[in-house]
C-alpha cells in the first residue's frame, strides 16, 4: 500500500508526476493533499520531504492536546512537562493511530461468510 505524500493516510486516486522525472510520482489522499503535495513538489524538483513539516505538525498539535486536557481536567499532571515530554505523547498517539490505519488498509480480516468474497466490481 502506497500512502499520501503529505499526511501519511492511505493514499487514494489523487497523484502527482514530476514532469521528466518518472520515478519521482506521489500518491494521495485527497484534493487537499494533492494540491499542497504538488506545490511542494513543484518548489523541490518533484521531492517531498516531511521533516521539516512533521516538526511542525508536532508543534502544531500541541494546542489541541493542550485545549483537550484543559476540557477534561487534567491540564495540572502536564503544565509543567517541557515540550519534548508534550511531543514525546503527540508522537506516541499519532503513530500508534496511522500505523493501525496502515495495518488496517493493509490486511482485509477474514469474517468467514460470503462478506469474504471480493465485490464484483
Ligand atoms: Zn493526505
Amino acid at each position: 500500500m502506497r500512502l499520501c505524500s503529505v499526511c501519511d493516510r492511505e493514499g487514494r486516486g489523487f497523484l502527482y508526476s514530476h514532469p521528466g522525472h518518472p520515478d519521482r510520482l506521489h500518491r494521495f489522499c485527497s484534493m487537499g493533499c494533492l494540491d499542497a503535495g504538488a506545490r511542494l513538489a513543484k518548489e523541490n524538483n518533484g521531492m517531498i520531504d516531511k521533516t521539516a513539516r512533521e516538526v511542525q505538525a508536532l508543534k502544531d498539535a500541541r494546542r489541541p492536546f493542550a485545549e483537550a486536557l484543559t476540557e477534561l481536567g487534567l491540564m495540572d499532571p502536564f503544565f509543567h512537562r517541557t515540550a519534548a515530554e508534550i511531543d514525546r505523547l503527540i508522537e506516541a498517539a499519532v503513530t500508534g493511530y496511522v500505523d493501525s490505519m496502515q495495518r488496517r488498509a493493509g490486511v482485509r480480516e477474514r469474517t468467514g461468510t460470503a462478506l469474504d468474497d471480493p465485490l464484483p466490481f
